[in-house]
């Protein structure tokens, strides 16, 4: 489905022997329910890149700990999971959405509710969740054509991205836009939580010791608050055209 970014006419010329010969990968990071993943997914749709969430593969060692009554601060007995847990990512074939799996069960939906929003950032701090998964991130990115989010993909997991985009946007936007994501999809929550809970991972995220959430001045900045999926859309593209052709 993709009328939500119709094709502008910015893009055309970019398909073609350039862009196909020079596969780049894309990291996009930013702050909690930016959009970041609506823009990389339409992004890896126009280009035939590869999408990958990075944040789900936090969720998902966060479920499977949440399940097996492990504390999100216990951090030797949630690296000793590790080796028990194993990530892929699978085409739905009934919404077409590419899913995340754990341990071959898709996991998809109870990834997005606030249990596990409201534990992850305490597992993502972990040095050792962050080691096995960023090595799982790179192996993905090794033949290029990947379009990443998260938090620490141009800093840490593609250090060497031929473009980086940082999102941000007011957080009573972000809140107010996942609270209807949460309502649309069914899920009972208050405003005032999803507010509190994006505050809370940012602030946990930005300060944590290892791979905190930060911009260094190779990424361009994309602040949406304001802009509407068609203008972030054409922006990036733009910034694809450049990256692409070694601008
Ligand atoms: O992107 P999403 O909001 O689904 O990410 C959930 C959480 O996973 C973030 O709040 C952050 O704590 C963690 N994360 C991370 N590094 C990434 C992606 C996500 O620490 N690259």
């Amino acid at each position: 489905m993709r009328p939500r970014f119709p094709n502008s006419g910015v893009n055309l010329h970019l398909r073609g022997p350039d862009l196909n010969a020079n596969k780049i990968n894309i990291a996009i990071d930013g702050y909690s329910s930016c959009g970041k993943g609506t823009l990389a997914k339409a992004l890896a749709r126009e280009l035939g890149y590869k999408f990958i969430d990075s944040g789900a593969m936090y969720r998902a060692v966060t479920l499977y700990i949440l399940n097996h009554n492990i504390h999100p601060e216990d951090e030797a007995a949630v690296a000793s999971c590790l080796p028990h847990i194993r990530i892929d990512f699978a085409v739905n074939s009934s919404t077409g959405r590419n899913d995340v799996l754990l341990n071959g069960r898709d996991i998809e939906q109870e990834i997005r509710t606030l249990r596990v929003a409201g534990a992850v950032s305490q597992v993502a701090r972990i040095t050792a969740v962050r080691r096995f998964l960023v090595q799982a991130q790179q192996a993905m990115g090794r033949e290029k054509g990947v379009v990443m989010d998260g938090r620490d993909i141009g800093t840490v997991v593609f250090p060497d991205a031929e473009l980086k985009i940082f999102m941000t946007a007011s957080s009573e936007v972000r809140a107010q836009r996942r609270y209807e994501e949460l309502k649309a999809s069914g899920a009972d929550a208050e405003y005032e939580e999803v507010l509190a809970n994006l505050q809370e991972r940012d602030r946990i995220d930005s300060t944590r010791k290892d791979s905190p959430l930060t911009m260094t001045s190779d990424y361009h900045v994309l602040d949406n608050s304001h802009l509407s999926r068609e203008e972030q859309f054409e922006m990036a593209m733009e910034w694809v055209r450049e990256a692409s052709l070694g601008g």
